[in-house]
């Protein structure tokens, strides 16, 4: 049976494996997979082992997505501009790596929640693996600007100017600025930082949030509460990352197996179970 798994540190709250599992069963793919914590300076050697015992494919996260394209052999386009992975794929000697965070991102946008971002004003909160990953996609769905903001300036002025030239392409004003100095206010504000995960405060003033704007945290579960709290009491409209992470996983079972699992089902369910 083909083997996939999701590595990552920490790993034990992952929902992947219910995911994929259910993609598997809903698209008859004989499959199975699971997690593996892995050492945070043991990454490299845990896909080798992975390989070896006949892997054939695996997700990527926290904090190992831009160690991962040093593996691959070959990178999808959107693994290149965000310097980061959450998809491996393995044919033999053959390494493939992509990045599906952001046309999850875009999917569970404009798909689940129905937001058209052409035209609209977003901001990107965070610079790490996830924020790398999403950028691009977000780009190309042409929303009018993009701010990037984030605690450590330098790492959000380097995104932006990685993606500089499909901005210009797609006609999207793109900046990047620190967490101190962001100004205006926004149609779509995506939490992209580990805030939610650790713990920390909302990193951006309430002043960001348009009237109704879509209001998104990366993160899912009770770890998102508080960020949702937060986006409610000002009038906003609150929604985590759980679309995101269903349609990314969508994204990349289309990458191993050739089949689009139906992610909408799937989403309905996960929602459900969680809320039980
Ligand atoms: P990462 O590479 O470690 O990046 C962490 C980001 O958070 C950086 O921008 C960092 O800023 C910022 N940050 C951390 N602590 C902060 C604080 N106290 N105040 C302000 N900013 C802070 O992690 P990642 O891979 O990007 O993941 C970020 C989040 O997205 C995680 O919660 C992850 O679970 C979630 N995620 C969800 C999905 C999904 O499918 N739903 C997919 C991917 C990621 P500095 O650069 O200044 O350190």
């Amino acid at each position: 049976m083909d083997s996939y798994c999701v590595l990552g540190n920490p790993v034990e709250h992952s929902k992947s494996p219910w995911i994929h599992a259910r993609f598997a069963e809903l698209t008859g793919q004989d499959m199975r997979y699971g997690r593996m914590l892995t050492p945070m300076d043991g990454f490299e050697q845990a896909v080798r082992e992975f390989r070896a015992s006949g892997g054939k494919g695996c997700n990527i996260t926290v904090p190992f997505k831009f160690e991962a394209p040093k593996l691959a052999t070959e990178l999808g386009a959107r693994a290149r501009l965000a310097e980061a992975c959450n998809v491996l794929r393995f044919d033999g000697e053959r390494v493939y790596g992509d990045n599906t965070d952001g046309i999850g991102l875009v999917a569970d946008l404009e798909r689940n929640a129905q937001l058209a971002l052409a035209g609209r004003d977003v901001l990107l909160v965070g610079a790490g693996g996830a924020a790398a990953g999403v950028l691009g996609p977000l780009v190309e769905a042409r929303p009018a600007r993009i701010v990037v903001c984030n605690r450590t300036v330098d790492k959000a002025a380097a995104l932006v100017e990685r993606h500089a030239q499909l901005a210009r392409d797609n006609g999207v004003v793109l900046t990047a600025t620190g967490l101190e100095n962001v100004t205006g206010s926004f149609d779509v504000v995506i939490n992209g930082t580990a805030t939610s995960m650790s713990g920390a405060a909302v990193p951006v003033p309430a002043s960001v949030l348009k009237p109704g704007a879509l209001a998104l945290d990366m993160m899912y579960g009770p770890a998102a509460q508080g960020f949702m709290a937060w986006a409610r009491e000002h009038g906003a409209v609150p929604r985590d990352g759980l679309g995101m992470l269903v349609e990314q996983a969508a994204e990349a079972f289309l990458i191993w197996r050739g089949v689009r699992p139906p992610s909408a089902q799937v989403l309905e369910e996960l929602r459900a179970k969680l809320a039980a």
